[in-house]
C-alpha cells in the first residue's frame, strides 16, 4: 500500500487495524510523506528537503501489543560549523517501537522499548517516526570534521588573525586544550 491517503493529507494511519489485518502476522505500509507534515524536522532539514520516504511493518508482538518496525529517510541540507556550507546528507532512521494507548502503559514497560503513545484510533505517520528521524539527524554537515572538504575555502577567505596569519588556517592543538583545562583545574582546585 503506497500513499494511502494521498498528498495533501497528513497520512493518517490506524496502527492497530494495520497490525491486526496482516494475514502473515504483519502488514506493510510505504509512502512518500511531505516534509511539511513534520514540524520539527522541517525546521531542521532546511529548504532543500521536500519529503520523507517511509516503509513500516505493523504487527502484534507476543503480548498482543502493536509493534511498528521499518525505516524512514530523507536527504537534507546539514550546516557544517567549520566551513559554513550546507552539505547534502542522507538521514536514515531505523524504526522499532511499540504503539501504546496510555502513558501509564508506557511507564509499566521495562526500559529499553521505544514507545509512541497514541490516544486516537488513527495517528499521522509523522508522529510515529519524527522522533527517530530527529535523533538520526547528523550534527555536522561534513561527516569527518578533520577532513572537511570545504575547510580550505574558509582558510583562504578568512580575515587575518591578530598575528597577521589568516585566522582560518589556525588550528587548535588538542594538547593545548588539555593543558589549558589542567591549568584551570589547578587554579580552581582549592
Ligand atoms: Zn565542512
Amino acid at each position: 500500500m503506497r500513499g494511502a491517503m494521498g498528498a495533501g493529507h497528513s497520512f493518517l494511519l490506524d496502527p492497530w487495524a494495520l497490525a491486526r489485518s496482516g494475514s502473515s502476522g504483519r502488514k506493510s505500509w510505504a509512502g512518500i510523506v511531505p516534509l511539511r507534515a513534520f514540524d520539527r524536522l522541517a525546521a531542521l532539514a532546511g529548504s532543500g528537503a521536500t519529503a520523507v520516504e517511509v516503509r513500516l511493518d505493523f504487527g502484534l508482538d507476543d503480548e498482543g501489543r502493536c509493534r511498528v518496525r521499518g525505516s524512514a529517510g530523507l536527504r537534507a541540507g546539514v550546516p557544517c560549523q567549520r566551513c559554513a556550507r550546507t552539505v547534502p546528507r542522507a538521514v536514515e532512521a531505523d524504526i522499532d517501537l511499540l504503539v501504546l494507548t496510555s502513558e501509564a502503559e508506557a511507564r509499566a514497560l521495562t526500559p529499553g522499548h521505544d514507545t509512541c503513545v497514541v490516544t486516537d484510533p488513527s495517528v499521522p505517520v509523522a508522529a510515529l517516526i519524527e522522533d527517530d528521524l530527529l535523533l538520526s539527524f547528523p550534527e555536522h554537515g561534513c561527516e569527518d570534521r578533520d577532513a572537511c572538504e570545504h575547510a580550505a575555502i574558509v582558510a583562504r577567505a578568512g580575515p587575518p588573525g591578530p598575528d597577521g596569519e589568516p585566522s582560518g588556517t589556525r588550528r587548535e592543538s588538542p594538547f593545548a586544550v588539555l593543558a589549558e583545562l589542567a591549568a584551570r583545574q589547578d587554579q580552581g582546585g582549592g
